[in-house]
């Protein structure tokens, strides 16, 4: 029995011990295409019968699959379908961004249930979000009458480094407040039975992509997130790729340049800092207050002095000139720091995300054209350039993924 299984002493730690690879294909397989035999089984991993009996019994014993009754003879016996015990336990999935949390439950058949969104401020101190995490989860699982020991995997998306064994962010320019915090051990105090993964918010978004996105299929990509920071996720041969310490992809603070502003990180001209929502937003407001938008003052005077993002990529696209070169300039940075990467790591395809990757098509283009321009023939011959196919949700979705990815060990 799954709730008999005894649990290591993970408090202080992420619990970042994964589900075995080959438990992990066989889980993916049932995930995608429903109820399978062992003989579909054997035949979807390429795993020898005798193997696939092995792993197919620790997965029943483990309670995470069950038999779920006869499938098609192919001519002999009627083969016995292998499902998902959802009776067995939920995972969650949280998204926190810098303006807002999202958590969701899932069937361990990664199906969502029900998921919640709300404002949040990043950085307000961990006690306050991560109470509103539980209770926005309690609220989801005690209306469906199941028991928060029920919860058997929590993974949980932050815009900041993670140091992945541990799963604690380390000096997050965003969310200093946050700096070391023992996010495993908190949550566990309300979900006793969960293994509690944490990991940088672009790192699961990029899983998320990989498994149900525009990633599918593919070896080597990177997903960009553009919102209040920049980041990156690396996925690798197939993999999500967190470098030695768990911060590769942080190209946020790539300078693009060296006589620009100074970034909250302390360095000077990073592309965060010159390109991302804020930055925008800044450059909208400066262009109102010259008087050399009438179309941004105009906006700014509705919206109480204040101008977002996504105010100036609705004015670029209402045909505004000095919107569209705000938005194109932000590309034109972005799209510098990308060419280095494709210059570095050769990907097949760059996913744009977050909130302001959707501000307006002069954005994508504007990236486009700067890598293109930037980057060796070879490099951009096959690489595409796209918006991330999970678009908002891609965070959530991979957090899930994480989860369910760390449910047994
Ligand atoms: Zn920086």
């Amino acid at each position: 029995m799954l709730n008999e299984l005894p649990l290591p002493d993970l408090a202080a730690t992420s619990a970042a011990l994964p589900i075995p690879e080959e438990e992990t294909e066989v889980l993916a397989a049932i995930r995608k295409h429903g109820a399978l035999s062992r003989t579909d089984l054997v035949r979807i991993t390429g795993y020898s019968r005798p193997k696939m009996t092995l792993i197919v019994g620790r997965l029943v014993q483990q309670g995470i699959l069950r038999e779920v009754g006869e499938g098609e003879s192919q001519g002999g016996r009627r083969p016995r379908m292998l499902h998902f015990d959802t009776s067995r336990g939920y995972v969650a999935g949280v998204d926190l961004g810098a303006t807002s949390l999202s958590v969701a439950l899932a069937e361990l058949s990664g199906t969502i249930l029900e998921r919640r969104t709300e404002p949040a401020d990043v950085r307000d101190k961990p006690p306050l979000i991560l109470d509103r995490v539980c209770a926005l989860l309690l609220e989801m699982i005690q209306a469906r009458g199941i028991d928060a020991t029920n919860i058997k995997a929590i993974g949980m998306g932050v815009p900041g480094p993670v140091q992945f064994s541990t799963g604690r962010l380390i000096a997050p320019p965003l969310m200093p407040e946050w700096d070391g915090y023992p996010i495993p051990a908190t949550l566990r105090e309300t979900f006793p039975m969960a293994r509690i993964v944490v990991d940088n918010d672009v790192n699961v978004m990029a899983l998320g992509e990989l498994r149900g996105g525009g990633g599918v299929g593919v070896e080597n990509f990177i997903v960009v997130k553009i919102g209040t920071g920049i980041g990156g996720g690396i996925v690798c041969h197939g993999s999500v790729y967190r470098g030695s310490d768990g911060c590769a992809g942080d190209i946020g603070h790539i300078c693009v340049d060296p006589h620009g502003p100074v970034c909250r990180c302390g360095n000077v001209g990073c592309v965060e800092a010159l390109a991302a929502g804020p930055a925008i937003a800044a450059r909208g407001v400066e262009a109102a207050q010259s008087g050399s938008s009438p179309l941004l003052l105009a906006r700014m005077q509705t919206r109480g002095g204040h101008l977002t993002a996504e105010d100036v990529g609705a004015a670029a696209a209402a045909g505004d000139r000095i919107a569209i070169g705000i938005v194109q300039d932000s590309g034109r940075m972005i799209g510098e720091a990308l060419a280095g990467l494709v210059n570095f790591f050769n990907p097949r395809l760059i996913l744009l995300g977050g909130g302001v990757a959707n501000i307006g098509h002069q954005l994508l283009a504007s990236i486009r054209q700067t890598v293109l321009r930037r980057s060796p023939p070879l490099s951009t011959k096959d690489l595409r350039i796209d918006y991330a196919a999970l678009k908002l949700d891609a965070a959530l979705i991979g957090a899930i993924t994480l989860a369910l990815d760390h449910v047994f060990v």
